[in-house]
């Protein structure tokens, strides 16, 4: 007999560990914009897996690449050369406007393989006396979930229990560009941040501050490593969100979607002189680059390099803006958004980011809190422009039940 939703999620409850608080939904198959439960209910997804599912759940295109792949070849590991990782690096670096890729698996792999990069290339290229390099972060970011990474996070809750901790971070004001200069000095390998910082609430920095940024890291010779894990590959309406400021940063960080929501793929792509640094046994991963990954990476470059993806992101983006502007007053006190991705502030006179989530279910939306009072809102890019209305007309309608 098979299981019921209620009875998935009181199974779980003994045999899964606890860090995390899901809504009470047990999706059992997906297609497109649409995720369906165990009962056959359909619901919307809103969050498309926190932008690893840009492409919808499915896509025709990235399915019959992993399944064409998955009858030839998954894994060689890097002890030998595989005949698909040459072309997923030559087009990710032409994607990118970069030379050289290292291939990963999670994003928190990314960014940890990140910071190797930078703190080496510190030590042989910008001569940082050894064991002295620094990395300047900004407040409320978030990068994963390692000890290195939660080091210099400033969210007590990823924090908590889990140190000592990892030295060399400095954190300073997000969009601050003078506390950023203040804190960089000849011993920074690295300013590390996210174009847009995700998790904290889809926070947009004031224009001018990539741009800052970069302008900063280039006179004060340390690198720019831009997070795009989340904001990256067209959630903003172009294939980067640094290019709304005509940026190109020294080391980029990309995840999430670039595995398509089939398999984990994440990578640094960075110019030859940065990531040139790595010689043979000092860094490695057994999936990194397998076969498998580098198919649907391939596939997920292709999609993108149509441009498809990022105008209707820019396009829908615009109609996302202006329904979620009706709201402001009514239930929503504020917003930030670019592209297909917001942070909605609710009132807390009428409910916390997670009981707008849970109403929103209830009416076949699916949704995401963070921060207490925040929704986010990120869709698939594959979102018609019926079913984007149709979410927001949802949002109005919950808000209204107060
Ligand atoms: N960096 C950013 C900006 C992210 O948003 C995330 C995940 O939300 C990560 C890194 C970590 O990625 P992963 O969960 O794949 O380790």
């Amino acid at each position: 007999r098979t299981r019921d939703s209620a009875e998935l999620i009181r199974a779980e409850e003994p045999v899964l560990a606890h860090n995390y608080h899901p809504l009470p939904v047990v999706v059992a198959r997906a297609e497109g914009t649409w995720v369906e439960d165990v009962e056959g209910r359909r619901y919307l997804d809103m969050l498309a897996g926190y932008s690893a599912l840009n492409f919808g759940h499915r896509h025709p295109a990235l399915i019959d690449a992993a399944h064409r792949q998955l009858d030839r070849l998954t894994l060689t590991s890097r002890a030998f050369h595989n005949d698909r990782l040459a072309e997923f690096a030559e087009r990710l670096a032409g994607l990118t406007g970069l030379d050289m890729v290292l291939p990963m698996n999670t994003g928190a792999e990314a960014v940890e393989s990140g910071i190797k990069v930078a703190r080496k290339w510190a030590y042989d290229v910008k001569g940082v006396p050894a064991d002295r390099a620094t990395i300047v972060v900004a407040a409320e970011n978030f990068h994963g979930r390692t000890t290195t990474i939660v080091s210099f996070s400033t969210d007590e809750t990823a924090r908590a229990g889990f140190g000592p901790f990892t030295p060399g971070f400095r954190i300073v004001p997000y969009n601050d560009l003078a506390a950023l200069e203040a804190a960089v000095d000849e011993t920074t390998a690295a300013v590390l941040i996210e174009p847009i910082q995700g998790e904290a609430g889809v926070v947009v920095p004031d224009d001018g501050y990539l741009a800052g940024v970069r302008e900063l890291t280039r006179r004060a010779g340390c690198l720019f490593v831009a997070d795009e894990i989340q904001s990256g590959l067209g959630r903003t309406g172009r294939t980067l969100a640094v290019e709304h400021e005509g940026v190109v940063p020294d080391v980029l960080l990309l995840g999430k979607a670039l595995g398509g929501g089939i398999v984990p793929v994440s990578a640094v792509v960075a110019r030859r002189e940065v990531l040139g640094v790595l010689g043979p046994g000092e860094h490695g991963s057994t999936f990194g680059g397998n076969p498998l990954a580098a198919a649907v990476g391939t596939a997920v470059v292709e999609l993108l390099e149509t441009g498809e993806f990022q105008r209707r992101a820019a396009e829908l983006g615009e109609s996302l803006r202006e329904g979620l502007e009706e709201l402001v007053g009514k239930g929503v006190v504020g917003f930030r958004a670019r592209g297909l991705w917001a942070g909605v502030d609710i009132d807390p006179a009428i409910g916390t980011g997670r009981e707008i989530s849970e109403r929103l279910m209830h009416e076949g939306v699916l949704v995401k809190d963070t921060h207490g009072s925040t929704v986010r809102l990120a869709p698939p890019l594959t979102i018609t422009a019926e079913e984007l209305r149709s979410a927001v007309d949802a949002l109005g309608v919950v808000l209204g039940q107060a």
